[in-house]
């Protein structure tokens, strides 16, 4: 007998195509599709549009399996953490943040990093292996019922960050149809302006999600010169800042010079001098940026300290007198280990954690 499929791990397209597989006719993955995203229904019987007998068939071929939450906690700032169990080895963490305007999930793509950041704590720990569809997806289809949103139809997530733990762009296709079901009116119907993609800069991934989706994009930038981004952010040793910008300015032209955002963390005495404050304004000269500046979140065993409150104010003056859209950003949920940098889940079953050579990072 062959393995039930997860109808969660199928994006609109996949899931008419399996049904058209099956001798069924197209609207039946609309429906299926409105019973698990638009009322979070995920049992056979109560799908009550399907007729009897192919309920009966898909009893045997379908199941419906989402991460487990293994615990969740609430910041004292009503940012609220689950870590989920996505095997018996490893758990990812998400991240809703509340704010009055918006509710906003950070979202993880794979089970911890391979990049190796040198401030960032997932990249510490190494990397296990990509999420799946059905698992990136999954974040957002649980916070959602943990928050209610299925029961109340009202929108409590307005915006997903792809910006949790791992590369987004380096598990490219499980995103891109996690993306499909967020956007999707029979998923979560989110508008693409409220869907960020966020990237340490994988030049390839950058120019493949410009075909495939126009969604918001950040770019993970943390230092202006080679010479500094390849310690603070080794992945730049295959993919350098002129190649990084030429990427961007191509992203932008794609998404009618929306701008992107590059974020910027700010690392006492590394990275935050007046000096290195104009080499960014003119590395991002001529491209349509928006700065956002990240107040460094400690964490245990890391050789870096945040940037004092002065120093980040003069530094983002710099960026603003030269025309750069520039904010700080609050941090929020640190009390938890919810902040930027600080998700580590549970990885266990570890691999490499650099892989440098393009053919690793490409394929
Ligand atoms: N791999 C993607 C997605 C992770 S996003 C990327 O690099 O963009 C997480 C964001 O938090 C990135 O901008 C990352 O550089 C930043 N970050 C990592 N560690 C941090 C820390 N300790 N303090 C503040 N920001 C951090």
């Amino acid at each position: 007998m062959t393995a039930a499929t997860n109808l969660f791990d199928l994006n609109p397209a996949a899931m008419r195509d399996w049904f058209a597989a099956l001798g069924e006719k197209p609207y039946r993955a609309t429906q299926v599709l409105k019973w698990l995203y638009h009322h979070g229904v995920t049992d056979l019987d109560r799908m009550t549009d399907l007729a009897r007998d192919l309920r009966v068939r898909l009893r045997d071929l379908v199941c419906f399996t989402l991460p487990e939450i293994h615990s969740s906690e609430v910041s004292a700032d009503g940012t609220r953490k689950w870590l989920l169990r996505v095997d018996t080895q490893n758990c990812v963490e998400t991240v809703f943040i509340p704010e009055p305007d918006r509710g906003t999930l950070c979202v993880s793509s794979q089970v911890g990093c391979p990049l190796a950041c040198s401030f960032c704590a997932t990249g510490k720990q190494g990397f296990s292996r990509n999420l799946g569809v059905a698992e990136i997806i999954g974040q957002l289809w649980l916070a959602n019922r943990e928050l209610g949103y299925f029961d109340q139809r009202q929108r409590i997530i307005s915006n997903v960050v792809l910006m949790g733990m791992g590369e987004p762009l380096l598990n490219f296709d499980n995103v891109a149809e996690a993306v499909d079901l967020m956007l999707d009116d029979l998923g979560f119907s989110l508008a693409r302006k409220r869907v960020t993609l966020s990237t340490a800069g994988v030049v390839p991934g950058i120019y493949k999600l410009a075909e495939r989706h126009r969604i918001c994009l950040a770019v993970s930038l943390h230092a202006p010169t080679d010479a500094l981004r390849d310690v603070l952010v080794p992945i730049n040793r295959s993919y350098p800042l002129r190649e990084l910008m030429e990427a961007c300015r191509h992203y932008a032209r794609a998404d009618s010079d929306e701008p992107i955002t590059f974020e910027y963390v700010m690392l006492d005495g590394v990275n935050d001098s007046p000096e290195q404050a104009r080499q960014l304004v003119r590395l991002l000269s001529g491209i349509p940026a928006k700065v956002n500046l990240i107040p460094f979140n400690p964490f245990p065993g890391v050789g870096y300290a945040r940037s004092p409150k002065v120093t980040i104010d003069a530094f983002r003056d710099i960026l603003i007198k030269a025309g750069l859209m520039t904010i700080t950003r609050k941090t929020r949920g640190d009390d938890i280990h919810a902040a930027c940098g600080q998700l580590t889940g549970m990885v266990k079953a570890r691999k490499a954690t650099i892989q440098h050579s393009r053919t690793a990072q490409t394929r």
